[in-house]
């Protein structure tokens, strides 16, 4: 929100009043002075009115947590339990999914109350190689690298999907490097081989990778360098 928009929600305050404050650097902005009224506020920004609190901002939280098998991907569900039923009841306000995994995929989930941050991580034309290690059914039919590379047309969607790298690790294994999430994706472009997925798990999305030593269900902050790298 822009900052004389937020200044203008005081009881009492015109925008006459609202433009000296301005004008005379009378209003800081996380501890430095701004005089241009159109700056651009986010939740996480505390602003002061001549050293005076007008509004703290908010803590932001990045997460990574390795989502176990059964667990929604969703912020709250009538039924079913979901991964911030596996998060302390203090940091889940607000807090939201960039990229979700379905219910019997496990690996990493990243987890934000910064809108514009997973925005960016999950926006079409910024996405990032993701990587999954997939398990199948049946062997995987010798055409499936050649025929991801080139993009499976999905006619619901009326879409072909990007290039998807293959690499197989076993008979019935595979790593795979996606440019984008498309609905059950990797289950349908196995679909078309009638060769079932039987284990998901997501090792990386960009440059954030899933942290060794987190056991299905433990999370942890992100550190400042995985944050910026989105
Ligand atoms: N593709 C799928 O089919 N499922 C996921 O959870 C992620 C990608």
């Amino acid at each position: 929100m822009r900052l004389d928009r937020l200044l203008g929600q005081h009881p009492t305050w015109g925008r006459q009043r609202i433009r000296s404050l301005l004008v005379r650097g009378c209003i800081q902005v996380d501890n430095k002075t701004v005089k241009d009224g159109t700056t651009d506020i986010s939740p996480f920004h505390t602003i002061t009115i001549d050293g005076q609190l007008f509004r703290q901002g908010k803590q932001p939280i990045y997460l990574m947590l390795h989502k176990p098998e059964g667990i929604l991907s969703a912020t709250s569900d009538p039924v079913h339990k979901t991964v911030m039923d596996l998060l302390p009841d203090t940091i889940t306000d607000g807090l939201h999914i960039g990229g979700r995994l379905d219910k019997a995929s496990t690996g990493l989930l990243l987890l934000t109350n910064d809108g514009q941050w997973s925005g960016r991580l999950t926006r079409p034309e910024r996405i990032k190689p993701k990587v999954y290690k997939v398990q199948t059914g049946k062997a995987i039919h010798p055409d499936t690298q050649k025929r991801f590379a080139e993009g499976i047309y999905f006619p619901f969607e009326d879409l072909t999907t990007r290039p998807v790298k293959l690499e197989q690790l076993s008979e019935r294994e595979a790593r795979l490097t996606l440019y984008e999430g498309r609905y059950h994706q990797i289950k349908r472009m196995f679909g078309r081989f009638r060769n079932p997925v039987i284990g998901l798990h997501r090792e990386s999305m960009g440059d954030i990778t899933l942290d060794a030593s987190l056991a299905p269900g433990d999370y942890r902050i992100l550190t400042p360098e995985e944050v910026a790298s989105v």
